[in-house]
């Protein structure tokens, strides 16, 4: 009796690469990364009409908070938006007034 070839029932797929499966966190980093405005390509203004972000003095800026309200990428809006120093329109459902409150605020 001779050892039989097949002395492991490992198949030889059995390694799968995480990259491809696209398991979240092991996903290679893409190469818009690296933009710092790349957020902006899932962004609901884009979609819509962009002047209502940017309305005259006085103007309303209800529409476009209100689509602020459900846009997916509001965080990085309003991060992107403070930190470099926006001054005019709507960004992550906050005013220019209603960010300089913000960063006084947080100091
Ligand atoms: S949060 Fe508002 S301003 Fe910012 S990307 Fe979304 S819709 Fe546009």
């Amino acid at each position: 009796m001779g050892i039989p070839n097949e002395y492991s029932g490992v198949p030889d797929n059995w390694f799968v690469d995480p990259v491809q499966l696209g398991i979240p966190g092991v996903r290679r980093a893409a190469p818009e990364d690296d933009n710092p405005l790349a957020w902006q390509s899932d962004s609901l203004c884009a979609q819509t009409d962009p002047e209502a972000f940017f309305p005259e003095k006085g103007g309303s800026t209800r529409d476009a908070k209100r689509i602020c309200g459900s846009c997916e990428v509001r965080g990085q809006c309003l991060d992107y938006a403070l930190q470099n120093d926006e001054r005019f329109g709507i960004w992550g459902g906050l005013s220019e007034r209603e960010r300089r409150k913000l960063k006084k605020r947080a100091g």
